[in-house]
């Protein structure tokens, strides 16, 4: 089963996406993540977008739709989650032919809707972890013991770059502006499943496993 985890910054898709890779042992395909592991591996791909990312622009769509390309002849495990990826009409067409081209479909995509005033606290006080990319919370979810990812061990936490006001407030225009559009097309194809994005993380996941049913 292949889905789409569609919604604005700080939304909670890349936390739910991994709830999903342990449960149905799926693939999360996360362009951000690529985006920002070409920057950190510093090739010429990875410096040219990082400005773009620093602040909350897109980067083109050839540029991810060639990323998702390459995942796409890979293992498929249990079915590939989209997440970050598409977040324009452009790449949710070009997703469309991939999927096609190689035999897959697309089960359905959830929706996952916040409130805007929930997503200014929720980015600015979020952290990763850098090894394994768990992803934290200084209100909500600390880890257990200060600094040391509770999946790993490691203590290798991670504040990103673009999780800053600033940054975020660019970030949501360009959703509503180009990533939105996306709701509208879905529902049209009549796979749009939309969840309540503002429970508690496990609520949130329940209500996803209830939408894929
Ligand atoms: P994310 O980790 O999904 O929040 O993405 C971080 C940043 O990477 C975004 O603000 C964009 O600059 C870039 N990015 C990630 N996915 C895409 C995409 N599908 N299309 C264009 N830019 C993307």
């Amino acid at each position: 089963m292949n889905i789409i985890l569609l919604g604005p910054p700080g939304a909670g898709k890349g936390t739910q996406a991994r709830i999903l890779v342990e449960k149905h042992a799926m693939i999360q395909l996360s362009t951000g993540d690529m985006l920002r592991e070409a920057k950190d591996s510093g090739t010429e791909m990875g410096l040219r977008v990082a400005r773009v990312m620093a602040e909350g622009k897109l980067v083109t769509d050839d540029i991810v739709i060639g990323l998702i390309e390459e995942k796409l002849k890979g293992d498929s495990g249990g079915g590939f989650i989209f997440d970050g990826f598409p977040r324009t009409l452009a790449q949710a067409d070009a997703l469309d032919e991939l999927l096609e081209n190689c035999g897959q479909s697309l089960a359905a995509v959830v929706e996952m809707r916040v409130d805007d005033d929930a997503l200014v606290s929720r980015i600015t006080g979020r952290f990763t972890c850098g090894n394994c990319g768990e992803v934290y919370h200084a209100k909500t979810k600390q880890p257990k013991d200060d600094g040391i990812c509770d999946q790993c061990g490691q203590s290798e936490m991670k504040h990103r770059a673009d999780d800053n006001e600033e940054s975020l407030r660019t970030r949501l225009m360009e959703y509503y502006k180009l990533t939105s559009p996306l709701i509208g097309y879905y529902y049209a194809k009549g796979k749009l499943k939309p969840v309540n994005g503002l429970g508690e993380i496990d609520a949130v996941a329940a209500e996803i496993s209830e939408a894929l049913v």
